[in-house]
This record gives structure tokens, sequence and C-alpha cells, in this order.
């Protein structure tokens, strides 16, 4: 892959730690010859940020809380000032309340119904608006989607509901952008023990299940899903936009627990 990414620039909103998701596409983007920025949310995660961003020589473009949107319009100055334009785009952004990420969805709260959607799905669509306007020579997006969203989960609740239509959303960006030769798309990636997954009910259990049911018999990692993102947002996936990729050791195809599999 060495050389794939060269000459290429682009944002990476989401790393809290090097277990992140963000982190592994980062790392394959930066071997690939990228020139990345890197956003972090709040203090606490800066100190986590700024040494991961020396090790790839990447930029560290402030502190961005996508409900702030002023937060993120500083962070677009700052990368416009620096580089002019971007040529990719990475979200891999969502948070909702612990609290409603176990037991029913029917007994999610009208807010956290709200914040949900607007960290986890309206969150790429802002900056989209602001990623558009410097994707000058085209570009390419990318947003990080579960299988929750298609099928019911058990705890993903309003997160599934949220992830549907951050799906959904990537179809309508990729209609709205395709004529700017901006491509939109997103991975579904199978679990992985992450911070934001720590916060899901049963993670272990869910885990081991996939581990158990995907048809290669284990669970995706960060640099798996790193490298589907590097031919997404590369040259390789030039003719791929409004597509959900699922990078989940296959477990989106089986209808059914697998006979072998041994009990939780
Ligand atoms: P993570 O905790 O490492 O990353 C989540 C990121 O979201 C963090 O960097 C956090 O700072 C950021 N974030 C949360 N609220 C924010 C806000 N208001 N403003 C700005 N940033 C905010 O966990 P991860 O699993 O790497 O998550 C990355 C993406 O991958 C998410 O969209 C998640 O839903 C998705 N995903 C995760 C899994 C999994 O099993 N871990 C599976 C499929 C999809």
């Amino acid at each position: 892959t060495q050389g794939l990414m060269a000459g290429k620039r682009g944002l990476i909103m989401g790393v809290a730690n090097n277990r992140s998701i963000a982190w592994g596409i980062a790392k394959a983007l930066a071997d690939a010859g990228a020139e990345i920025a890197l956003t972090y949310q709040g203090d606490a995660l800066r100190k986590r940020v700024e040494p991961l961003a020396n090790e790839l020589g990447a930029q560290v473009v402030g502190h961005c809380d996508v409900l702030d949107e002023s937060t993120i319009d500083d962070v677009f100055a700052r990368i416009e000032k620096m580089w002019g334009k971007i040529d990719f785009l990475v979200h891999a952004v969502a948070f909702s309340d612990k609290d409603e990420l176990t037991g029913r969805y029917v007994d999610t709260s009208a807010d956290n119904f709200r914040n949900t959607m607007q960290i986890s799905c309206y969150s790429f669509t802002s900056v989209a608006q602001r990623a558009e306007k410097l994707m000058t020579d085209g570009g390419s997006m990318l947003t990080l989607t579960y299988y929750g969203a298609e099928k019911v989960m058990p705890h993903y609740n309003v997160m599934g509901v949220a992830k549907a239509a951050l799906e959904a959303s990537v179809r309508y960006l990729a209609v709205d952008l395709g004529k700017a030769a901006i491509r939109v798309n997103a991975i579904s990636a199978g679990p992985i023990k992450t911070l934001a997954a720590s916060g899901i009910g049963d993670f272990r259990y869910i885990l081991k299940w996939n581990e158990y049911n995907a048809p290669l018999r284990r669970t995706v990692t960060i640099e798996e899903v790193g490298d589907a993102a590097l031919f997404l947002l590369s040259d390789l996936g030039r003719g791929v936009t409004g597509e959900i990729q699922h990078v989940d050791c296959g477990y989106h195809i089986v209808g059914m627990k697998s006979v072998d599999a041994p009990d939780i």
C-alpha cells in the first residue's frame, strides 16, 4: 500500500486511544503516505491523542465536540489555513447514554434520542457540509456503522436507530456530493472492544457470539477496518459511493447460529 495515499491530506475524527477504530484507520492511511489531521474531544483525550498523532507525524487540529458547531467551524478553519483543501474525511464518532444501551428500546427518552441522533448521525452531515467546501478536487468521506442498523441487536437500542439514519444519510450525501466527485461510504464494522463499545450492555457476550458464528470464526481488528478504509478512501475505491461495506468476518450473511458453536 506504500504510496497509495501520497499527496493526499485529510481529517480523521474519533481517535480516543490506541484501541479506537479511527486509530486503526489513521495507521493504515499514514502507512500509505497520507497526511493526517486529528481532532480530540476535550482535554482528557487531548493527552491521549497528541502522542498518537506524533507517532504518525499527524497534525492535531484541536478540540471538537460535535454538539458545539462552533468547534467544528474552528477545526475546519484551521485545516483550511494549514492545507487549503482536503482529499478525505473520516467520521468515527458516536455516543449514547450508557443507561439506554441496556434494557428495552421502547424506554428511550426524548433527550437521549435527540442527543444520540445529533452526535452519532447528524454530525456526519454537519462535517460533510464543511468538508465539501475543502474537497475542491473531489474526495472521499467515510463514516462507521454497525449491523444493529439493519437487525435488532441486544442492548443496541437507540444507537441502532441512529445508525439506520446514518446509513440513509450516506446514500443521500453520496447523491448530493457525487457531482463534485466526492464519494461517501460507510464501513459496518463487526464488534471490537473499544471505549465506546464498553458502554453497550453484555458486550463481551456479543463479541463471543460473533466469534463463534461469523464465517471466519473470529472478530475483526481495527487494522482490518483500517485496510478496508484505505480502499474506500484511496483511488482504489474510485468507483464506489453510497456503499455500506461490511467488515465483520462475514457475520451479516449468517441466518442462524452455527451448529458447532459452543454455548456462551
Ligand atoms: P471510541 O470510543 O474509540 O471512539 C468513539 C469516538 O467518538 C471517541 O473518539 C469520542 O471522543 C468520539 N465522540 C463521542 N462523542 C463526541 C462528541 N460529542 N463530539 C466529538 N466526538 C465525540 O470507539 P469506536 O468503537 O472506535 O467508535 C468509532 C465509531 O465506530 C463509532 O461510530 C462507533 O459506533 C463505530 N462502530 C464501533 C463498533 C465497535 O464494536 N467498537 C462496531 C461498529 C461501529
